[in-house]
């Protein structure tokens, strides 16, 4: 028997119950409006939140950082020397956050791979929220810490952990979602800042749906809730609402210093590219300059939300620009994804792992790129599809 006929039956496991993932190829540049496999469709689904994925300001900064510094960075940052452009962008992210210190990763997956093992080991613990982020959990896995896993949102239930378990450990760290990005619902930043303190535990947070996104012009969660310099390490990605690519950790100059140090994916892998790292400098300026498109992206975020549930779907939980259409089983939400797809809305289901059995979903992103007439489209065709599907 070949070697790999276990992973062809896998794979067909995944297709006959509505899980494989089907990649369409878009053909265009991001914005309200993609060319996916051929046609011209109504972008739901991408987390550039406010439409700069394809900004000319950063488009041109990436432009003009090619012309004067080139393509790649080179090497590791440690190894070969780091390029100003890099430590300027970490200087502009510092002030836009309001912490003493920033360093930038290859993308918020490896922040976190790089933040939590040079946090805790072997001897210490990690509270962790259990609808936390893979990147985050595969953090929590490679420190060798041990795991304990608390109620999603429930700071009774961390602290009833804490309580059982932190004796028995050296050191400790508590671990959340800034924003859940399943079901756009916050967390309860400012009551589990409160159990951090009463426990003198560390606490992180991972803003990555956060950043440009909450707070005052989109400086994430920790501004969210008022708690500058109370969160330990705020880790945030400029992949979404700055639409280019790319990890920050935000937080005291000593952390930030022990991560240049210890961090693993710092270390051993080359920093970002010299385009990414301008687009992202132009990105932290326009923020800075002003709040018009977050202020627009939840304009728009409110007027759809409202809308959806008028039609009369569920869309869970959400406080945030993300929208779950909840639908239930997983080949329903595919069909309502390919249904939607025909009436030229492009807007993923998604299933197990992503979220859990019987809660696919589609879900809806939000931009600030949208107009008005491009939501009002897109609730129609949810409207025909829902009727057509029965789901309203
Ligand atoms: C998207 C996401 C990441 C990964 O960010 P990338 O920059 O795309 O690697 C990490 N954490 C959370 C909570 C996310 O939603």
């Amino acid at each position: 028997m070949p070697k790999t006929d276990w992973i062809k039956q896998e794979i067909e496991a995944l297709q006959n119950t509505g899980l494989y993932n089907h990649i369409r190829t878009i053909n265009s540049p991001q914005g309200a409006w993609l060319d996916v496999d051929g046609k011209r469709v109504l972008n739901f689904c991408s987390n550039n939140y406010l439409g700069l994925a394809n900004h000319p300001a950063l488009v041109a900064a990436a432009k003009k950082s090619l012309d004067e510094m080139g393509v790649g960075p080179g090497a590791v940052r440690s190894i070969a020397g780091t390029m100003s452009l890099h430590v300027e962008l970490e200087k502009r992210l510092a002030q836009f956050k309001g912490v003493e210190a920033a360093i930038t990763f290859q993308s918020g997956f490896t922040a976190n791979l790089a933040t939590i093992p040079a946090l805790v080991g072997r001897d210490d613990v990690i509270f962790s929220d259990k609808l936390n982020h893979a990147s985050i959990i595969d953090g929590c896995r490679l420190s060798g810490a041990k795991i304990i896993a608390y109620e999603h949102n429930d700071v009774k239930s961390l602290q009833e952990q804490i309580q059982a378990n932190l004796s028995q450990f050296r050191r400790a760290l508590i671990v959340t979602d800034g924003v859940f990005s399943m079901d756009g619902d916050i967390a309860p930043l400012p009551d589990i800042y409160e159990v951090a303190r009463e426990y003198d535990i560390l606490l992180m947070v991972d803003d990555a749906h956060g950043e440009g996104v909450l707070g005052n012009g989109g400086r994430g969660i920790v501004d969210h809730f008022g708690l500058h310099g109370k969160v330990d390490v705020e880790v945030g990605t400029m992949s979404k609402a700055f639409g280019v690519m790319g990890g920050i950790v935000a937080g005291s100059a000593v952390i930030i210093d022990w991560l240049r140090q210890r961090g693993r994916p710092f270390l051993f892998s080359s920093a970002m590219t010299v385009p990414d790292a301008a687009a992202c400098l132009a990105a932290v300026n326009m923020l800075e300059d002003s709040t018009q498109l977050v202020d627009k992206l939840w304009d728009n975020a409110k007027y759809f939300k409202a809308e959806m549930k008028t039609l009369g779907f569920n869309t869970g939980v959400t406080e945030t620009p993300i929208t779950p259409v909840m639908l239930g089983e997983a080949p329903l939400a595919q069909q309502f994804s390919r249904e939607l797809f025909d009436a030229g809305v492009f807007a993923m289901a998604l299933g197990f792992p992503t979220v859990p059995q019987g809660k696919a979903r589609i879900r809806v992103m939000i931009s600030a790129a949208h107009a008005k007439a491009d939501l009002d489209q897109g609730l129609e065709a949810f409207k025909s599809v829902g009727k057509k599907l029965g789901v309203i």
